[in-house]
């Protein structure tokens, strides 16, 4: 496998700590409010990344912290805490806000066939562990205590900018929310490890410490929930790329500053989501959540295969058009994989042709997770000579990576398991014409052809899973 390293910049050859073995840590959602699409992008791609490490052998352990404390509008350490935003939004308690969307997040992932991460932890479960941390800092002169908070002192770091120059590190704070100075800090760049009450009065979550009363920064919480898991030393730790600066960057100051060593490996980071108003953020309001995509008729996983057409490292424009042709290209996709599904019956897989596609996808999945050439080379076994078992094995294989359902009927099967094959293929022959009608807005023909089947006794049904069909009488 080749990753590119955010660290250096570069494509290189992926080499675990342990052989066999990968490490693999990712920043999890603040939970104050439902992820939106954007967000979601980066959690496919990593589940992407653990699954196709997963798929060539290795043996991947993947930890996952939920923030549900310290993170503030600004992530450099200034705004108003972003929990605490979304209580009062909602005039509930901060715990309460925590449990909903962190379930509401668990959901979206299923919709999306992200797998659970074999850890995940939330913030508010390691405050020793976050206490421990600043006490060694504390000792090892990397931290100072100032206007009742503590704070990382950067300028005791050779090079604090481990992913690059100031300048390109402050164009990405220039995208962030109001960034405000803190006169308490000596170093412009400096980040607070614990704040004490004075920053919150109604700060509903605060905890003792050496320190005061009060609760941890947000950086801290990933440096001590992946080393708890993890160990002191991990493979690859994922993000968005708005994570690099100042979160990422924090992270290793204060990880490496604790260990005495290097900390992690390989640094794997999505590009955004954007729409025609730029990055996609939870701070601007009105967001797109994948119960809107499903409100509109898309199946999530559409989006998902929306995702996987593109590189993770570029940015990625949505649009509804673009969601319209992936669900049409998903559709399609699908049918030519369950009519191999259903043909395949007890005929033999050509076992070497399924392991030369599995090689080829795996090349794919090897160049940086290439995900639109691992979709390439399963339309390639598509279009290939070959029997309908091995087209059907290889899609069930790849989707062991690509996570599209290509092989689930998702439909009740046994509404149409005695309906003729010929009724079947007319109907949803039918059903796709009806769709193209109504995409060009061509109602009178929508509704010409759901006469025409219902004269024929067969009812239509819209629902957000697309449209399903009953046979009457
Ligand atoms: P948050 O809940 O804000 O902490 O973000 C959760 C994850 O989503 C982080 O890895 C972010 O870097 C990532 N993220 C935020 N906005 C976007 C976006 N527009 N596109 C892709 N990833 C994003
Ligand atoms: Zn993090």
């Amino acid at each position: 496998m080749k990753l590119y390293n955010s660290l250096s910049k570069k494509v290189e050859p992926f080499i675990p700590n342990v052989e066999g073995r990968v490490s693999m840590y990712t920043c999890g959602p603040t939970v104050y409010h439902f992820a939106h699409i954007g967000n979601l992008r980066s959690y496919i791609a990593e589940d992407v990344l653990e699954k196709a490490l997963r798929y060539e052998g290795y043996d991947v352990k993947r930890v996952m912290n939920i923030t549900d404390v310290g993170h503030l509008s600004s992530d450099a350490d200034t705004g108003e805490d972003k929990m605490l935003k979304g209580a009062k939004r909602e005039h509930k308690t901060v715990m309460e806000i925590a449990e909903f969307y962190t379930k509401a997040f668990f959901e979206d992932m299923k919709r999306l066939n992200i797998k659970m991460p074999d850890v995940v932890e939330p913030a508010t479960h390691c405050i020793p562990e976050f206490i421990h941390m600043i006490e060694v800092l504390l000792e090892k002169g990397y931290a100072y205590r100032a206007g009742e908070n503590v704070y990382f002192d950067t300028s005791k770091l050779d090079n604090y900018f481990v992913f690059g120059s100031q300048n390109e590190e402050e164009q990405l704070v220039g995208v962030r929310d109001d960034v405000t100075e803190d006169s308490n800090k000596r170093n412009k760049n400096d980040f607070v490890l614990w704040f004490t009450k004075s920053k919150f009065e109604d700060q509903a979550l605060k905890w003792d410490s050496p320190w005061g009363t009060g609760y941890p920064g947000w950086h801290i919480e990933c440096s001590c929930i992946s080393m708890k898991h993890l160990g002191d030393s991990m493979d690859i730790h994922c993000g968005g790329v708005d994570n690099m600066f100042p979160h990422h960057t924090n992270e290793i100051a204060q990880s490496e500053a604790y260990l005495g060593h290097k900390w992690c490996n390989y640094w794997f980071h999505v590009h955004h989501l954007n729409d025609r108003n730029g990055k996609m953020s939870k701070s601007k309001g009105d967001i797109l959540t994948v119960s809107k995509l499903i409100e509109k008729g898309y199946d999530p996983l559409v989006y998902r295969l929306f995702c996987l057409q593109s590189h993770y490292r570029k940015p990625l424009e949505f649009s509804f058009d673009q969601m319209d042709n992936t669900a049409v290209a998903y559709e399609k996709l699908k049918k030519r994989v369950m009519d191999n599904v259903r043909k395949a019956g007890n005929e033999p897989a050509d076992e070497a042709a399924v392991s030369e596609y599995r090689n080829r996808f795996i090349e794919a999945l090897d160049n940086d997770v290439n995900t639109a050439m691992g979709l390439t080379v399963l339309y390639d076994a598509l279009k290939a000579p070959l029997n309908a078992a091995t087209k059907a094995a290889i899609a069930k294989s790849f989707d062991e990576v690509l996570g599209l359902d290509l092989t689930v009927e998702k439909e009740a099967p046994e509404e149409k398991t005695d309906a003729d094959p010929e009724l079947v293929s007319y109907v949803e022959e039918m059903i796709e014409r009806r769709k193209a009608a109504k995409k060009e807005k061509n109602f009178e023909e929508a509704d010409r052809i759901r006469n025409e089947l219902l004269g024929k006794g067969i009812v239509l049904k819209d629902t957000r899973e697309g449209t399903l069909w009953e046979k009457q009488g």
